[in-house]
């Protein structure tokens, strides 16, 4: 999509900006109407192939990986998120971030319930560059004929779409989802709108850094492959790996700064970033290793609150320790999986179709209703919410404040279902003439709340 229509498309959610006789009528006679919208209007899903946590933190720790840490100081994160169950490496990994879809072989019944049909797993199995006929739809587990991905929720959306990543054998997704592969659709069968797959971080990253400024994609996967590269040649842990790590952290400086300087992209980005696997001596391929299956999740950026991600997931996730849970467990952790899902839940979109890691989109990045990200859902959510400012209102955004309302997460009453602590405020007795609108005679508790409120939003 062009640069000119994303600017258009952004400008059209803005909030109307109302005067203060404005709101009050508008309070008055109007009540709360269902919107669409999202918390992001770009995402950026970044995958560092081999990143190995503990590795990371000692470099984030020595102040030699700043850009690392401020997903730390600043976004919702975890350094204890899970690979695949079956799978510790990296196209495997990969196409189970953008699918949705564990991995697993047609008989493994690791992730597949038991006496359920096989239509789960994408069976995609090899880590080699594929021959040029070769699809994720017929490869893998054939009982699915398309295996739908990101890139076709978003594409399809109409969102443009980019992957860049920095090995040749990346070119798997490219031809899975072209013109000739990817599902018909009024919005073409190419879901990948730029692609490119040199094997260099180098070449990628310039090439990326100049189309990011140019074209602002709203989704876009990017791989860096260095700490993997450096792993296999000298050791994980070695020195060069850790430099490898300081390489990719000055990659993610410089999208942090392509991100806060253009307009369009300031403010409304989120970035996803986690791993396909960890690593230990010169490989990562046995995946009962906790060395290879551990791996950091950071979430930064529009809609994501600052905090640990399994305390933000109370109830919809559990943290694994230093267990490897399989898919069946009642207790899932945070996997590189789930950030398919999430970057589409914050864009606004439904799941992948046939996806089951977050496939009800659950993962979360901030409490329900904490509009302004500061882990408490109060009064300033509702004002945030009412201007629009950090936020585009979705349909239950309002229903979901007013549920939440009183929470916060020094509560610890952070799970999705748990009863607010306290109820919401008591409306101002000076704006009792608004008593004589219809919509106030209805909801009275409501409607002063909100009128109260607007009043603040406005700077009354
Ligand atoms: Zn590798």
């Amino acid at each position: 999509m062009l640069k000119a229509a994303l600017i258009s498309r952004v400008r059209q959610a803005q909030p109307v900006q109302l005067s203060y006789f404005g709101v009050i009528a508008l309070c008055a006679i109007i009540p709360v109407a269902p919107l669409s919208g999202r918390a992001a209007d770009f995402v950026i899903h970044v995958s560092v192939d081999g990143l190995h946590p503990g590795h990371l933190q000692t470099q984030i720790n020595a102040g030699l990986a700043p850009h690392f840490k401020r997903f730390q100081d600043e976004g919702a994160w975890t350094n204890n998120a899970r690979t695949d169950y079956s799978h510790t490496i990296t196209l495997p990994n990969h196409t189970s971030m953008i699918t949705g879809r564990p991995v697993c072989s047609p008989t493994e019944a690791a992730c597949n319930p038991v006496g359920a049909a096989h239509t789960f797993h994408h069976g995609y199995t090899s880590n080699s560059d594929p021959p040029v006929t070769w699809t994720l739809h017929n490869q893998g587990n054939l009982n699915i004929p398309y295996k739908a991905s990101t890139f076709d929720v978003a594409h399809d959306a109409g969102l443009s779409t980019a992957l860049y990543a920095s090995k040749n054998k990346f070119i798997i997704y490219e031809q899975s989802y072209n013109a000739a592969a990817g599902w018909p659709h009024a919005n073409g069968a190419d879901k990948i709108d730029t692609f490119a797959n040199p094997e260099s971080s180098l070449t990628m990253q310039t090439s990326l850094l100049s189309a990011l400024a140019a074209s602002d994609f709203e989704y876009t996967f990017v791989h860096y492959a260095d700490p993997d590269d450096a792993g296999h040649t000298y050791g994980w842990g070695s020195p060069t790996y850790m430099t490898s790590i300081v390489t990719v952290n000055n990659y993610l400086g410089q999208l942090f700064s392509l991100v806060e300087d253009d307009p369009e992209l300031a403010g409304r980005t989120a970035i996803v970033l986690s791993a396909d696997h960890g690593g230990t001596g010169t490989n990562h391929s046995t995946a009962t290793n906790a060395a290879n299956y551990t791996i950091p999740f950071f979430v930064w950026g529009a809609g994501v609150a600052h905090g640990d991600l399994y305390a933000l997931n109370q109830g919809a996730r559990l943290d694994p320790g230093t267990g490897r849970p399989d898919f069946n467990a009642a207790g899932q952790p945070i996997r590189n999986g789930d950030g398919g899902n999430l970057a589409l839940a914050l864009l606004g979109l439904s799941a992948i179709p046939g996806s089951s890691i977050n496939s009800s989109q659950n993962l979360r990045v901030a409490f329900s209703g904490d509009f302004n990200l500061d882990n408490v859902i109060d009064a300033a959510d509702y004002v945030i919410w009412r201007k629009g400012v950090s936020v585009t209102p979705t349909p239950d955004q309002y229903n979901i404040w007013r549920t939440n309302f009183g929470r916060s997460a020094g509560g610890g009453s952070g799970s999705a279902g748990a009863s607010p602590s306290r109820a919401a405020p008591e409306p101002a007795g000076g704006l009792m003439l608004l008593g004589l609108a219809p919509a106030l005679l209805l909801r009275p508790r409501r409607r002063l709340l909100e009128c109260t409120l607007e009043l603040q939003a406005v700077g009354a």
